[in-house]
């Protein structure tokens, strides 16, 4: 990733946690993007935005947060409130919020953009992947597909965890169903 300026999507600290220290640490240039319209309510926003600037100024690295516009997010999934997560409501939910980084990659000068939406075991990875490749095609930027819970990713963000006392949310960010 040398030479290259990545634009990392985040939804929460302990998402994000394992994979900011292992690129901080390797000195890559990148920035952490947290552009969340699916998490309710306003508080609970607030407190996984604030969670996650506090990793990425321990590590010196740069915190965008865009406009937390859930209007938007409402619209774009309404009739899909009964689907179960990993469905159709999280394909829109993943590709409204993947469309948005690779926007504002594209026109800031990044060469790539990827995420950590993925990463919990609660998640479809290649789900992810889907968006983050039709997001990519739509705008012009390439999406980095790495999975960053293998090669010790998993046990990397457990650390990382642990090590910062995070705040652990107990569900993903729409209202639980
Ligand atoms: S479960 Fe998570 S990814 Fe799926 S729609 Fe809700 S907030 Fe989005």
């Amino acid at each position: 990733m040398k030479n290259e300026k990545m634009l990392l999507v985040s939804c929460c600290a302990p998402c994000s946690g394992g994979v900011i220290k292992m690129l901080a640490e390797r000195g890559e240039n990148f920035a952490v993007l947290f552009y969340n319209p699916n998490i309710r309510p306003l508080s609970e926003y607030e407190r996984r935005r604030d969670e996650n600037k506090r990793v990425c100024d321990a590590f010196n690295v740069p915190f965008i947060e865009l406009d937390y516009n859930p209007c938007v997010w409402d619209e774009a999934t309404k009739g899909l409130s009964n689907e179960p997560e990993r469905g159709r409501r999280c394909d829109i939910c993943f590709y409204l919020r993947l469309k948005k980084a690779a926007e504002y990659a594209k026109e800031n000068g990044y060469t790539s953009f990827s995420s950590v939406l993925g990463i919990s075991r609660y998640k479809d990875f290649d789900q992810v992947c889907r968006a983050g490749q039709r997001a990519s095609d739509d705008v012009g930027i390439a999406y980095d597909m790495t999975n960053w819970r293998k090669d010790g990713g998993e046990q990397l963000r457990q650390a990382v965890e642990t090590e910062f006392n995070m705040y652990r949310q107990r569900y993903c960010g729409c209202k639980p169903r």
